[in-house]
């Protein structure tokens, strides 16, 4: 199912909520500026939410002023830093969970080590409404994968997680938000509702596209995302 343009979601996509000294790939906010962040979207009558939500509420026609929030990796922060957060809030999120490295570290990455979500913590975030999705199991770049490689990660990955959250994960983002037609199709075919993409080429519901929110999206730049996604796609955020 495509998705209309007229319908494309706004989509957030954050990684780590934490405090640090060295960010070389930008995806760490700090805890203070999320808090921020957080404040600018319900100062305009905005809530944030799980794709899952977004996505059923546009279905329903009742998707007017959700936007929503979108984790990558599933950092440990996401459990101690950003769910405490959005819970105040009202707002529940998507975390991407790279499942074949829960309770591990972000090996895949150049950058500074930073824990993942236990078993413990994924189950914790999703009994208090934040929606469980996949990362693939080993953070690879897809189209780099032969067949069955391509298959283990999307089967095996959603798996793995809905053993551990008992819930069913609906949702997949590529890592790198890297892929090709070919792993479009097959993230449909192995049955998930729909997936994240980072750019907006061609997208669709399994290629959606996402705004990068980073340390330096302050008020004034939050607005002018909000804005350029309204006027790209003709929404009403
Ligand atoms: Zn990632």
């Amino acid at each position: 199912m495509t998705v209309g343009i007229a319908t494309m979601p706004f989509v957030l996509m954050y990684h780590s909520v934490d405090t640090y000294e060295h960010d070389p790939h930008l995806i760490t906010v700090s805890p203070d500026r999320f808090d921020r962040q957080m404040r600018w979207l319900q100062a305009r009558g905005l809530r944030g939410v799980s794709v899952r939500e977004l996505l059923d509420a546009q279905a329903a026609g009742s998707a007017r002023g959700l936007v929503a929030l979108t984790f990558d990796d599933g950092y440990a922060d996401f459990a101690t830093r950003v769910t405490p957060l959005l819970v105040r809030y009202g707002f529940t999120a998507t975390v991407f969970m790279v499942a074949g490295h829960v309770a591990g570290r972000n090996e895949w990455d150049d950058g500074p080590r930073k824990p993942l979500m236990d078993h413990q913590q994924l189950r914790a975030v999703a009994d208090v409404g934040m929606e469980v999705a996949s990362h693939g199991l080993r953070h690879r770049r897809l189209p780099d994968l032969t067949e069955s490689e391509l298959h283990e990660e999307l089967h095996g990955s959603r798996d793995a997680l809905e053993r551990m959250v008992d819930r069913p994960v609906r949702g997949f983002a590529y890592p790198y938000g890297v892929l090709t037609a070919r792993e479009a199709e097959a993230v449909e075919k192995a049955g998930y509702d729909y997936g994240c993409a980072i750019w907006d080429e061609h997208p669709c519901r399994h290629a959606l596209a996402r705004t990068y929110v980073g340390e330096r999206d302050h008020r004034l730049r939050l607005t002018a995302k909000a804005l350029r996604h309204r006027l790209r796609w003709r929404t009403r955020i």
